[in-house]
Parts: C-alpha cells; sequence; structure tokens
C-alpha cells in the first residue's frame, strides 16, 4: 500500500436547500475518513469537477429523473481523478480516470464505477465537457431529440454555456445552413462568432423574439432549448412548419419560485405542426456513444471543435462557482481544479 496515503479527505455536504438561488450558506465543508480498500475498489485523487445546472434541481426535495441530494451527506458529481491506489486489476495505480464521486478531494470507488480516460486525446478535463457528458448532450439533442437534417437552420440558447457551444459547432459540422445562438453577454456573443456562429446575439439587448427573427430572418427549423420560458417562446414564434424542439434544460426557471410566464404561444404548435420533444440524456446516451465517440475524436483531431474552459480553484470555491454558473460567469464548461 501507499505509505503517503490519505487517511481522510474533505468533501462538501449539503448543509440545508436553497429557496431560490442557491447561496454559500446552502453548502458546508467537512472532513471525513477515507476507508481502507476492499477488493476490487480504487482509490482516487481528484484533480477537476465538474459544476452542472442539474445539481440544482437534486439541491430541493424533489423526486427527478436523479434522486435529491441529502442535508447532511455528500454531494456528487462527474470529476476526473487519479488513482492512487488500487484493488483491482482493471485499473492499476496511476490511471486517469472519470467518474462520479466529485465534490471532494479524493474518492474511493468500485472500479466499475470508473473509467479510464486516455489523455492522449485531449486533457482529462475534456472528459467532463466536449468528451463527456455535456458533448454526449449536444450530439444526442440534436441528431436524436430534434432529428437535425443537413440544411436546417439550427438555433440554441445558453449558445455560449458548455452543452450549448457544442451545439452551435456541431449542427454546423452536421451541415445545418444557419446557426444562432444566444447568450448573455457581449463578449459571449463576440466568441460565438469566433467558434462559427453565423449570427448571435445578447438576450438582454431586446425582446429575445425581436432578436431572434433579426438573426433569422428565414425563420428556424431546429430550437435547442437550454433556457427555457421568452427563449422558448420566441422559438415557437419563428419556428417554421414542421420545426423541431429539443427541450435539454430551463436554465431561466431553476431558481425561480414564481411559475413561468412564457411560452404563452402554444397552441401555434398546432398550425406549424412542430414537435417539441423534452430528453434526458441518459435516453440516448448508450446508443448514441460510440458514434459520438468516433465522429468527435475526428472532429478534435481535425481541429474542427473548440471547446471553452472556466476554471476555479480548490474545494473551497467549488460551492461559489456552482453558484456563479447558474448566474453565467462561465464562457464554456464551468469546472474546480482540486
Ligand atoms: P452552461 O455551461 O450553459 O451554464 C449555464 C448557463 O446558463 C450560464 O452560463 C448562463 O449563460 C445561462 N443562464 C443562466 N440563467 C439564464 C437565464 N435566466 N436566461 C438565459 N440563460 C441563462 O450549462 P450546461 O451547458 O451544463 O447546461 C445547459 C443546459 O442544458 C441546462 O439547462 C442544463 O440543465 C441542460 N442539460 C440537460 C441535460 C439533459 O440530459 N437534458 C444534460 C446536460 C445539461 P448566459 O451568460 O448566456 O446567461
Amino acid at each position: 500500500m501507499n505509505t503517503t496515503r490519505p487517511t481522510t479527505t474533505r468533501a462538501v455536504h449539503l448543509a440545508s436547500r436553497p429557496h431560490g438561488a442557491p447561496t454559500e450558506d446552502n453548502f458546508r465543508i467537512e472532513e471525513v475518513g477515507l476507508p481502507n480498500l476492499s477488493d476490487g475498489q480504487i482509490l482516487v485523487a481528484n484533480d477537476v469537477m465538474s459544476v452542472d445546472p442539474y445539481m440544482r434541481g437534486r439541491m430541493d426535495d424533489v423526486e427527478s429523473y436523479v434522486p435529491p441530494f441529502q442535508i447532511g451527506k455528500p454531494l456528487d458529481g462527474g470529476a476526473v481523478g487519479t488513482v492512487i491506489e488500487s484493488r483491482s486489476e482493471k485499473i492499476p495505480e496511476g490511471s486517469h480516470v472519470v467518474h462520479q464521486l466529485g465534490w471532494r478531494e479524493h474518492a474511493v470507488l468500485g472500479a466499475d464505477d470508473a473509467h479510464i480516460i486516455d489523455t492522449g486525446i485531449a486533457p482529462a478535463s475534456a472528459y467532463l465537457s466536449v468528451l463527456g457528458m455535456t458533448g454526449l448532450t449536444a450530439y444526442a439533442g440534436l441528431t436524436r431529440a430534434a432529428e437535425m437534417k443537413a440544411g436546417d437552420v439550427v438555433f440554441v440558447s445558453g449558445a455560449a454555456g458548455a452543452v450549448g457551444s457544442m451545439v452551435g459547432q456541431v449542427a454546423r459540422l452536421l451541415g445545418a445552413s444557419r446557426v444562432i445562438g444566444s447568450a448573455g453577454t457581449d463578449a459571449k456573443v463576440a466568441r460565438l462568432r469566433d467558434l462559427g456562429f453565423d449570427a448571435a446575439f445578447n438576450y438582454h439587448d431586446g425582446s429575445v423574439t425581436d432578436l431572434l427573427g433579426r438573426a433569422a430572418p428565414d425563420g428556424i427549423d431546429v430550437y435547442f432549448d437550454n433556457v427555457g420560458g421568452d427563449h422558448l417562446e420566441a422559438a415557437i414564434d419563428h419556428l417554421n412548419n414542421d420545426g423541431r424542439v429539443a427541450m435539454c434544460g430551463a436554465i431561466s426557471q431553476y431558481n425561480s419560485v414564481e411559475p413561468p410566464s412564457a411560452p404563452r404561444n402554444l397552441a401555434l404548435a398546432i398550425g406549424k405542426r412542430l414537435t417539441l420533444r423534452g430528453f434526458v440524456l441518459a435516453k440516448y446516451a448508450e446508443e448514441t456513444r460510440p458514434e459520438f465517440q468516433q465522429r468527435m475524436a475526428g472532429w478534435l483531431s481535425a481541429d474542427e471543435i473548440h471547446w471553452d474552459e472556466t476554471f476555479r480553484d480548490g474545494l473551497d470555491a467549488a460551492p461559489k462557482a456552482f453558484i456563479d454558473m447558474l448566474e453565467g460567469a462561465n464562457t464554456g464548461k464551468m469546472l474546480v481544479r482540486l
């Protein structure tokens, strides 16, 4: 056994449930023991952890497609790290792995719950963004939920974020005739133009439906919805006949304590024969992962996809990183180096 092996680690616990936007008081960092390994287990020193919008839903005591976090218990989520002790032949010491026990500096887990990653293709953190859940969500949402076809005009909201920035670039690579994105700052809008979006707007600059109308004079065929509310209403206004919406997220509502005031125009979906399809990645993950991995590896090696990361440092910074991500502080994926 590694003689420098730690016997305790620090983990972020849920201290209380938020009402509206979370605050740092909702989190507490605690020292916890690291048990000796049983056969088949590994000890991982986490290098980078992910903070994601879906974790906001898990802070509420509401059953959903993922169970709620428990008060007084550690949070969890995606992380990448280095194996520092192993009792599994599958995952030797020194391996880099991705797994689901983030929000802590070290994790003990079964070897079947971790996957070795190839850091020759991209740095480990990429397995929490472009090569991980967010890249796959973009790919599966476009190709399956939205049934995107070459020639479609595609609009994506939250376009400078982790999923959204992938959606715009993948849509272009899949043959979209025009790619439009919305984001919350002028700097993000400028970045979208660098990433190859044909049009982009700052949704604070006016009514979303007016801004989208100007960016999409011939309407849109696909809307990849990360935001909900007024963005969804605007998309329904501008969708062409037989248009499709991949309902991926509704981040404008996650911290809200009021019911949404939009969309008010759902009845337009009838005459336009629209399809609005909600999806969670789990529905498509297994079926899309092999083709996604193959195509994304090709796009990365040809330098056709770019991904941004916004880093915060240290476990103590993780709660604020999460809170700030919900408010738009990130460009690309919000990550915490541990
Ligand atoms: P992002 O990296 O996009 O970060 C969240 C972004 O949301 C912020 O940067 C901010 O950008 C934007 N935002 C916050 N509040 C608002 C608002 N009121 N109106 C418009 N934009 C807002 O996160 P992800 O890429 O990880 O996730 C994007 C969406 O995808 C989320 O809704 C998430 O829940 C969903 N998702 C769904 C999955 C599924 O399986 N269905 C899987 C993964 C993610 P800005 O500065 O532009 O406002």
